[in-house]
């Protein structure tokens, strides 16, 4: 062992220091509730958490609400334009707010409820506006789309390794899914039945998948990268 401070040899049984005096601590040996090996100020917080700011961003988020819904009511005598305001409101709290009364929100869970949100107020918006578009297009993209974010989310959290083979899957992923999206809006919009421009993002986002996982298996190449972009 060697003292902290100065550098000197220790013998194993040495409390203190014989050069400068400084405390030694033995990192085998249990540790006492009060005893610091570091500036006191440098460990960790204690998690005591507040739950100050979810509940003054509930507050933030609940008076608009009420007072969009309040002016609505009171001139149009329904719920018309400020359904749009309050379900943004809302999914923008589903997404930024509900995490925030966790102390340890879990990806895994809050992805796919922050698209389930979404996917809702995009019902919303199709059933007010009898667009009939929700179950053939939001639906199947918002699902598609909430499939590969959220076992990307999954392999990240609960996979310690190849995060380069999950980031570059899900990039290529998505590429795959241009076609689709082009066919379907297509099909519910009107257009040409050739498909067309989503080649080119398909084209690029498999280009990029596949060099996240060729740097992924090359490490020479990984080091190369890491070196040039700091990384
Ligand atoms: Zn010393």
């Amino acid at each position: 062992m060697y003292c902290v401070k100065c550098g000197v040899k220790l013998a194993e049984s040495e409390k203190v220091c014989p050069l400068c005096g400084t405390r030694v601590y033995h990192p085998d040996l249990p540790q006492k509730e009060d005893e610091y090996t570091y500036p006191k100020s440098r460990y960790p917080k204690k998690e005591r958490r507040s739950l100050g700011f979810p509940i003054f961003a509930t507050a933030c988020a609940l008076f608009p609400i009420i007072i969009t819904l309040a002016c609505d009511l009171r001139f149009s005598g329904a719920v018309t334009w400020s359904g749009y305001v309050v379900g943004a409101i809302v999914l923008a709290y589903v997404i930024f707010i509900l995490p925030k009364w966790f102390s340890a929100p879990n990806p895994v869970i809050f992805v796919p409820c922050s698209f389930a949100a979404a996917a809702l107020f995009l019902l919303y918006i199709d059933l007010v506006t009898h667009g009939g578009w929700f179950l053939p297009f939001a639906l199947p993209v918002v699902a598609v789309i909430t499939a590969i974010i959220t076992a990307a989310v999954t392999l990240l959290r609960y996979v310690k390794k190849g995060k380069l083979y999950i980031f570059g899957g899900a990039v290529a992923a998505l590429g795959l899914f241009m076609p689709l999206l082009e066919y379907l809006i297509a099909s519910v919009f009107g257009g040409g039945n050739m498909l067309g421009w989503s080649f080119y993002p398909m084209a690029a986002l498999l280009l990029i998948g596949a060099f996240l996982i060729f740097l992924a298996i090359c490490r020479p190449a990984r080091e190369f990268v890491e070196r040039k972009f700091f990384i």
